[in-house]
């Protein structure tokens, strides 16, 4: 049976550095030694599905620098598929975090290797997993044509696609939303993306928000409420809130990447969404358990 997942997303090297404040334009301050994590919204996805025993491959451009040595070395340590990673001579993607005393990040994000990855190179890669991948889940850290690609790829190979659209500005592009937003099944976004796509005049209300996305055309749409849980619109099903678990949360860096990861990792086994998603609510609790985004990633056994 075909029960896999394909990532179409970025990866970097997310550097980080601790100040206690932080430095106004001009400005040098001093940080805590700098620690270097995997990330990227892409490979953050793929290693939450691979703990929780997904098969499942990433699409993506990764530079031949020693950042794109890590990258790849942890993406096989977890367990993902990286056969359609293709190594570039752009440098990989870095995001540069400064973490506050407060908890208050400022990121600067260099796309490098993502921002090279092509239409063609989706296409490719989509095709060639349609014998075993059930669903494509893409975010919007590459360029738009390589989300085009998937989506309409996707839909030729009759495999599920998956939407996380951080950042979502794209969307507010007809040029792109146009082919994009009918085959996401579901677009997943939290509540400020959805805010952002829907407009001044959006609800305040989780559900009409949820509801509000349909009316953009597309064939189901998940509002991720952080420590809420989540809502589910669904064109046949209505709207069903699903509550949040309880836990101490330590750090939500993430929590949106393995909230989708798992959405997608179950949704290519059983096409129920809302069981899919009171599955994923249980990851996305587990995620924000521990510091940093894929560390905190949780196991099978490890879930509330
Ligand atoms: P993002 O990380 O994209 O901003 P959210 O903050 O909505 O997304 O979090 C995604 C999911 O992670 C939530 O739907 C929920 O399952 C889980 N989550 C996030 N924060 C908490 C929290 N404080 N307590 C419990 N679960 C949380």
């Amino acid at each position: 049976m075909t029960t896999g997942v394909l990532v179409v997303g970025s990866a970097n090297a997310d550097l980080v550095v601790q100040v206690d404040r932080h430095p106004a334009p001009g400005e040098t301050v001093l940080g805590s030694d700098l620690r270097v994590h995997p990330g990227g919204k892409g490979a953050n996805q793929a290693v939450a599905a691979a703990r929780l025993g997904a098969r499942v491959g990433l699409v993506g451009r990764i530079g031949t620098d020693a950042h794109g040595d890590l990258l790849v070395g942890s993406l096989v340590r977890e367990g993902v598929d990286t056969s359609t990673v293709l190594r570039d001579d752009a440098p990989t993607g870095v995001a540069l975090i400064a973490v506050g005393s407060t908890g208050e990040n400022s990121i600067v994000v260099s796309p490098g290797a993502n921002a090279r990855v092509t239409d063609a190179d989706v296409k490719d890669a989509v095709r060639g997993a349609s014998g075993w991948a059930r669903v494509v889940s893409a975010q919007l850290e590459i360029p738009r044509a390589a989300v085009v690609a998937a989506a309409a790829v996707a839909e030729e190979q009759g495999m599920r696609f998956v939407l996380n659209p951080s950042p979502p500005d794209p969307l507010l592009d007809p040029d792109f939303a146009g082919p994009v937003l009918p085959r996401c099944d579901p677009l997943v976004v939290n509540e400020h993306e959805a805010r952002m796509l829907l407009g001044a005049a959006s609800a305040d209300d989780p559900a009409p928000l949820a509801d509000g996305l349909l009316r953009t055309g597309v064939r189901s749409a998940v509002v991720t409420l952080g420590a809420r849980g989540a809502v589910v619109a669904q064109r046949a099903g209505g709207t069903r809130h699903v509550p949040g678990v309880p836990v101490e949360a330590v750090d939500t860096t993430g929590a949106g990447d393995a909230f989708t990861g798992a959405l997608a990792w179950r949704l290519s086994q059983d096409p129920d969404l809302v069981a899919a998603v009171q599955w994923a609510v249980r990851v996305g609790a587990a995620a924000v358990r521990g510091l940093g985004a894929q560390s905190a990633y949780p196991r099978p056994e490890d879930l509330p």
